[in-house]
């Protein structure tokens, strides 16, 4: 069944949604998005992705396409349209088409603002969430401004395609020793009950599911230090986990071939996994 989706505006089944080929997004990767969960046709962490969405926009000299509350009425009229109980929304904004150039056209050309749905039957019961990710490390070979969530995807993507080849899961990325982040997720260690996680900065995505995460953690008294840590340090540690908007929380279970902990989904990762379906979905729009 052909989709509703979004393009400036307009609400028209896939086959019909176009953007130009000049569009910077298509020729310079000049442009950001963000991807929510839905649940029960319910929005996940609203809020902190379009305050993300504001951030990453402002970096890059951009302004919001269209106000928050119209994104909402947007995102929940795509849920609509095209009957979504569980899967996610991609909304992408670019700084719109304009003669190929380096330089940014002037404010006022007018941005590109599309959104999809994909509806998915595996978020919650991800099968994953019982057996725990196998995770390679790779060196971090990405721009240095990856606080920004741009749409230049193709280092992550050369990532999972690495990790593919060698039989894992999924990559982390590592820089100057330490672990940066994962190629779509956040990245977290637990040792001696403290979870660690890199701490923010231009180096990683500052994830919505991360900051969410850390305050239930901390909510439930769990201890945690926002600091950088080694790839040694992780197949050492009693266990690894990742966040992100679509896997909430999934353990890792192994790092570089070598088991983390006892090579199977751990306490931490599974009881927060919990807590964040809990607690999003109470708070989901
Ligand atoms: N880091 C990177 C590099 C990502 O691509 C993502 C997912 N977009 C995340 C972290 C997790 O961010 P969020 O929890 O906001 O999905």
């Amino acid at each position: 069944m052909s989709r509703i989706v979004y393009v400036n505006g307009d609400y028209v089944p896939e086959e019909s949604a176009t953007v130009s080929v000049f569009d910077r997004g298509f020729l310079f990767a000049d442009g950001v998005y963000e991807v929510t969960s839905v649940l029960d046709g319910r929005i996940l962490d609203f809020e902190g992705h379009v305050e993300r969405l504001e951030r990453s926009l402002g970096e890059l000299g951009m302004e919001m396409p269209v106000p928050a509350g119209e994104l909402l009425e947007i995102h929940r009229r795509l849920i609509a349209e095209n009957d979504l109980r569980e899967g996610t929304i991609y909304l992408q904004v670019t700084r719109g088409a304009a003669d190929r150039d380096f330089i940014y056209p002037a404010a006022g050309t007018g941005q590109t603002l599309v959104l999809f749905t994909q509806a998915r039957a595996d978020l919650v019961d991800n099968p994953m969430a019982a057996k725990g990710l196998s995770i390679i490390s790779i060196p971090d070979e990405r721009w240095g401004r990856r606080d920004i969530k741009t749409v230049q995807l193709l280092y992550p993507s050369m990532g999972k395609m690495m990790a593919k080849a060698a039989g894992a899961n999924d990559a982390w990325m590592v820089e100057d020793g330490h672990v940066t982040e994962g190629t779509s997720n956040n990245a977290y260690i637990v040792k001696d009950g403290t979870i660690v996680t890199r701490q923010l900065g231009n180096e990683i995505l500052h994830g919505i599911t991360r900051k969410a995460v850390l305050r239930f953690a901390r909510e439930a008294q769990m201890k945690v230090e926002e600091r950088p840590f080694t790839i040694e340090e992780a197949m050492a540690a009693d266990e690894a986990f990742v966040t992100s908007a679509s896997t909430f929380v999934l353990p890792v279970v192994e790092i570089d071939g070598t088991a983390v902990g006892s090579g199977t989904p751990g306490p931490v990762a599974t009881r927060l996994r919990e807590i964040y379906l809990d607690e999003s979905r109470k708070s989901a729009i």
